[in-house]
């Protein structure tokens, strides 16, 4: 007889917990309803669990079991494919289930009591609205700019993104009874959605057609194609052959993206292709639209689910197909809590379900590209761009010889002038927010620095002050040297806020459009951004990251790296990798359609060897000496990796930690290094100390094997709970 229901509950717990079925159900009923929600008792508190299974004893029997408090599902929302991925999760990466449980539902049903949801609105202007005159608003500053936002942005906005703006639903409600502006249903807003044409889709270049069949041949069983096309290949094309098949076939497709908000021209791509079929996931969409996404893809009917790496997760009752896009890009990787790869847990699926996946990249990770080598890959390869444009030339420009004080060096001011006054885009690529990244007294040489991190503040001009980029700590500048009480410690290096501010100088009646975290955070400044660009008109875009992921700019003909030796002598052992990433990224976005591009980087370090293979665009030839030099060393993908990393505002009790946990795991797999404690690269962040503990190993059952034996001692060593730790399987840095 059934009398035990196993219960996943989020919380530090290694194993499912006992509870006995709900006062009001029977019993036999509540056993079948493995991947149903349940609400639980958990000492005073009520949680939300998930059902994994039930027996007929309990081992705790003798003690006092407590009934589930009620079943929340009527059928269970969790299939299996979906709980063999959590269990697999749970086991590899270490992490309680519960836990791993609670990051496959959407954050609207981990929740016990969620009201009835309320309907998200999302606005666009009326025909009176688009022709309005400003001149109307001029005692109505608020509704003045929310129009100008929704006419600076081509797609509907929604109420959230709005209010992010500074936009209350009293305005939107007030331009509503004037009859300016009009709310759309969320569900018909994908349809409203500029068709910027009904064009055809382009016929397939004869390498893309090579890779989309190959793909599509091999639909019915689990294979990885490596997608390794360059920037501007049409890899894109390639999945949108693939995913027709599959949805011909009658299948779901999953569409992991890197960062979604950043890529919308991506997502737009796909609704014009595919229309309302397409749902899409990510974290910056409030919990509703998640929840409302997540729950079409569930029932089937949305058929293309695009998402960034938790959408992994989501149940897809028909899935056949999963595609990776920008597969080595580091946001595939959870970083905190749950350290799951997106990337990796895609392939774990897709084996369970005997299914295909696609790798794409124009740079592809090491591992994936090791794999490829392996033959445990399909390496499939666009070499040429589509559709006629031509690969940028690239060239270093030696700062050695060509000084650049205010960062940019007189032949790339020349190329810039050139650029522009042909009537094309120059793109400003600057890793660095802020206005400069250091400041500092010309008399003693003192530096701001944070109270409470191993860091540098960074100097911001618009709102002025110091900030630091690790903890957020914010302080207002300082008028004079608080060590010699100099005036006016200087501001030392660039960022994309100086840089933009010398290019308003040395480019007077050119547009500078700045994109970065503090210029463009909501999505309908980051859409208006993008939209000014999109009408081509001469102008600098200067920014970080954010600009150099796979945006497609047709009038950009050259690209600008600014400073690109940070990253050649960092300690951590992914670095040139990460930088050969960037580059040759940032890189493709130059030339895309007819007119040629051009990329220019500046440097100090000519000579490095690294540059040889990425002025040729030879990722290849740069990736094969890279894993060499990984080999020799004994690094990733050469041996796994597993990080113990511990913090705590006293640095004796992080050491004392992490010794003892040495001692717990040394010895036992012979195989497994356990090296360390070291402390973190920067050692104090947010007021705690850091220290981490290394474990390395050949292969990789050793290091799980041990990691199963001894992790639960680690957990009970007292000096546990005195410090924050967590462990970081496959880790991407090791800081
Ligand atoms: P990638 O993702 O490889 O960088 P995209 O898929 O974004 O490249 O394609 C780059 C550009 O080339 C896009 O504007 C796309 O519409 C165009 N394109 C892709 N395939 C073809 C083709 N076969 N013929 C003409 N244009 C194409
Ligand atoms: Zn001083
Ligand atoms: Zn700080």
């Amino acid at each position: 007889m059934t009398r035990i229901i196993k219960v996943a509950v989020p919380g530090p717990f290694r194993t499912a917990l006992d509870y006995l079925p709900p006062q009001t159900e029977a019993a036999a009923d509540v056993a079948t309803a493995t991947g149903s929600r349940v609400s639980v008792p958990l000492g005073r508190r009520r949680l939300v669990g998930v059902i994994v299974g039930a027996e007929d004893h309990s081992s705790l029997d003798g003690h006092r079991l407590r009934p589930v408090h009620a079943v929340l599902d009527s059928a269970p929302i969790l299939d299996a494919d979906i709980l063999e991925l959590a269990h697999w999760a749970a086991e590899y990466y270490h992490h309680p289930l519960g836990e791993v449980l609670a990051r496959c539902l959407p954050p609207r049903h981990r929740k016990p009591d969620a009201g009835a949801p309320r309907t998200p609105r999302i606005w666009q202007l009326t025909a009176a609205g688009q022709s309005a005159e400003p001149a109307t608003f001029a005692r109505k500053p608020a509704q003045a700019r929310a129009l100008e936002l929704l006419r600076a942005t081509t797609a509907p906005q929604r109420d959230e993104d709005l209010r992010a703006a500074g936009i209350s639903p009293e305005i939107l409600r007030k331009l509503e009874q004037a009859g300016l502006v009009a709310a759309v249903d969320a569900m018909a807003a994908s349809a409203l959605e500029p068709h910027t044409s009904a064009a055809l889709p382009p016929v397939l270049n004869a390498h893309q057609a090579a890779a989309a069949d190959a793909i599509a041949a091999d639909m019915d069983r689990f294979g990885v194609s490596l997608l390794d096309g360059i920037t501007g290949s049409g890899k894109t094309e390639v999945y949108l052959h693939a995913m027709s098949a599959a949805m011909a076939a009658g299948r779901q497709v999953l569409l992991l993206v890197p960062e979604i908000g950043l890529t919308p021209q991506a997502e737009q791509r796909l609704h014009h292709r595919f229309g309302m079929a397409v749902a899409t996931l990510h974290s910056g969409m409030s919990d509703l639209l998640r929840l409302r996404a997540w729950e079409r893809a569930r029932r089937g009917d949305a058929r293309i689910l695009i998402g960034t790496r938790s959408a992994i997760f989501t149940p897809l009752p028909d899935l056949g197909l999963i595609v990776v896009d920008e597969e080595h890009d580091e946001s595939f990787k959870q970083q905190d809590g749950l350290r799951y790869s997106a990337r990796d847990l895609a392939l774990v699926r897709a084996r369970n379900r005997g299914i295909p996946v696609v790798l794409g990249s124009a740079t592809p990770s090491l591992e994936t590209l090791h794999n490829a080598g392996a033959g445990r890959y399909r390496h499939l390869r666009l070499p040429e761009r589509a559709g006629g444009a031509t690969r940028p030339t690239m060239a270093l420009i030696d700062l050695r010889r060509h000084p650049a004080p205010e960062g940019f060096a007189a032949p790339l001011q020349t190329a810039m002038r050139e650029t522009l006054a042909a009537g094309n885009q120059v793109l400003v690529f600057l890793n660095r927010r802020g206005f400069a990244p250091v400041l500092r007294c010309s008399d003693c040489g003192w530096m701001a620095d944070c109270h409470r991190c191993d860091a540098r503040m960074t100097v911001h001009s618009r709102p002025a002050g110091l900030r630091c980029h690790h903890c957020g700590a914010r302080r207002s500048l300082p008028p004079e040297c608080p060590h010699c009480g100099a005036p006016e410690p200087m501001p030392i290096g660039q960022g994309t806020q100086r840089s933009e501010h010398v290019l308003g100088r040395h480019f007077p009646g050119t547009e500078v459009i700045r994109i970065d975290r503090d210029s463009t955070s909501s999505p309908p400044a980051l859409q208006a951004a993008l939209d000014r660009i999109g009408r081509g008109d001469p102008s600098i875009l200067v920014g970080t990251q954010m600009l150099a992921k796979g945006h497609h700019f047709p009038a950009v003909t050259l690209v600008a790296v600014l400073d690109a030796d940070s990253g050649l002598f960092s300690a951590d052992f992914r670095s040139s990798e990460r930088l050969a990433q960037q580059i040759l990224q940032v890189a493709g976005r130059a030339g895309r359609e007819e007119r040629p591009g051009q990329v220019l980087i500046q440097t100090h370090e000519p000579n490095h060897p690294l540059w040889e293979p990425l002025l040729r665009q030879d990722y290849g030839a740069f990736a094969a000496a890279a894993l060499d030099e990984r080999r020799q060393t004994g690094l990733p993908p050469f041996s796994h990796l597993a990080l113990l990393r511990a913090e705590a505002p006293d640095r004796g009790t992080v050491w004392q930690f992490l010794e003892r946990s040495a001692t717990c795991l040394d010895g036992d797999q012979p195989e497994v290094a356990v090296l360390g404690p070291v402390a973190a690269l920067r050692e104090r962040l947010a007021g705690r100390y850091r220290a981490q503990l290394l474990l390395q190993s050949p292969t990789r059952s050793p290091l799980h094997a041990l990691l199963r034996q001894r992790l639960a001692e680690v957990e009970a060593l007292p000096e546990a709970r005195r410090v924050r730790w967590s462990l970081d399987v496959d880790p991407i840095d090791l800081y």
